[in-house]
């Protein structure tokens, strides 16, 4: 099981990255944080993480090259990663799902979809760390 394991939300904002953090904290989930990219693939490298939310604009590295080395790494390709965008056009999703992402969430943030898709995602990477030989 992942339950103490936590959500590492990766957001150069701020102020977004509080609101993320605040809402995640209330609803029962342990949260970690970056502010680039780089530091969120260090971070989720240490192991701690069972999901990940993350910016597509970030310093450093952009959110689709830091999902992409996630997703090339044994040891972190299997981390649930949930792009927050803030242009989520139509046709969008197919090149951020292309770059690695497993879904998004649109910014700004609706807080009830954007619990309906932790849950879901996180619940997901219990299940198959539970199944894990
Ligand atoms: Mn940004």
């Amino acid at each position: 099981m992942n339950e103490n394991k936590a959500i590492l939300v990766v957001e150069d904002d701020p102020v977004n990255r509080k609101l993320f953090r605040d809402i995640l904290r209330a609803n029962g989930f342990k949260v970690i944080e970056a502010a680039t990219g780089k530091e969120g693939v260090d971070t989720a490298r240490q192991g701690d993480t069972a999901l990940i939310l993350m910016d597509i604009q970030l310093p450093e590295l952009n959110g689709m090259e830091a999902v992409g080395r996630l997703k090339a790494e044994p040891a972190t390709r299997d981390i649930p990663a949930l792009a927050l965008t803030g242009y989520a056009v139509q046709g969008d999703r197919e090149w951020i799902m292309a770059s690695g992402f497993d879904d998004y969430l649109s910014k700004p943030i609706n807080i009830d979809e954007m619990l309906e898709k932790v849950r879901r995602w996180y619940g997901a990477a219990a299940q198959s760390s539970a199944d894990a030989p």
